[in-house]
């Protein structure tokens, strides 16, 4: 009678995981699952570091991919907001750090990047960027206890007109942010106002107004870097900037690939609500 059990039993666990990795979404959960095994290690940032012990790259040695990951809001609670990408939670934003973290990623600043650009440094294969649009309130309340948690670097481009407003942080929280050496304050426009409808001239006087006020309040870093607000540019318009020594990011959710690189057109991508760092490692690893 035991054995009729026992074999009833074995026969029911095998059905209930051929449907499970059958079925799409249990298929999901199941490969979440997986995934969540990475989330339990509690590191510390030190350990973090001594993960990082694989070989390094100058430009020339190796072809490889750099993602830049692009958020916006990181709230405590429920994402309010339809749209994917605007906001993150923080214990997702949290599950997606510590996860990059275990599959061996290294997160690097943008002057690591222009100095890897230039031939001077050398990165890991798995390096990643992380940047926030706006200068949302939680990218201080949320975010920034995170990165330091981790010793993440990480870039926040502020829009001027919206700094203190309500729902974004002030000068003295971005100062804060900016002296923990963790975090770069860079420009999103002095206003969010499609730029592709401005000339040349608005751009370039709107964008240099915007960094001597961010200068002002935080101080000089070596680099300057620009995203225009809502990806809007035109060629002409970034070229100019370039030429004027502005790093530009786009807006088009594609991957950095050190061949082709440019730092007058760096592609970002949109980090979504819900992604688990498995997901992301793999739309990195597929996207153009
Ligand atoms: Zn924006």
């Amino acid at each position: 009678m035991k054995k009729v059990i026992l074999i009833i039993l074995i026969f029911v666990i095998v059905i209930v995981i051929f449907f499970a990795t059958k079925n799409p979404l249990a298929k999901e959960i199941y490969d979440e699952a997986k995934n969540i095994k990475s989330y339990i290690v509690v590191k510390t940032s030190e350990e973090y570091n001594n993960l990082d012990s694989e070989k390094k790259y100058y430009r020339s040695e190796k072809n490889i991919r750099i993602p830049i990951l692009l958020y916006h809001e990181i709230p405590t609670e429920k994402p309010t907001r339809d749209l994917f990408y605007m906001q993150t939670t923080a214990t997702q934003f949290e599950k997606q750090i510590t996860g990059l973290l275990e599959e061996g990623y290294t997160f690097i600043s943008y002057q690591d990047l222009v100095d890897y650009y230039n031939g001077e440094k050398t990165i890991s294969e798995k390096s990643v960027l992380i940047g926030f649009d706006d200068g949302w309130a939680g990218n201080y309340y949320n975010a920034f206890p995170i990165l330091t948690k981790y010793n993440i670097p990480a870039a926040i481009y502020v829009v001027d007109d919206l700094v203190g407003t309500n729902g974004y942080f002030n000068w003295e929280q971005a100062e804060e942010m900016s002296r923990s050496g963790l975090v770069s304050i860079f420009s999103h426009g002095r206003t969010h106002i499609f730029y592709d409808k401005e000339s040349v001239e608005t751009l370039l006087s709107d964008i240099d107004i915007a960094y001597k006020n961010i200068e002002s309040h935080v101080g000089k870093s070596k680099i300057r870097v620009f995203t225009y607000p809502y990806g809007a540019c035109r060629q002409d318009q970034i070229d100019a900037l370039f030429e004027k020594g502005y790093i530009q990011n786009m807006t088009d959710d594609e991957i950095n690939k050190s061949n082709t690189m440019e730092l007058k057109a760096l592609h970002r991508y949109y980090v979504k609500q819900n992604e688990s760092a498995y997901k992301i490692i793999r739309n990195i690893n597929e996207l153009n």
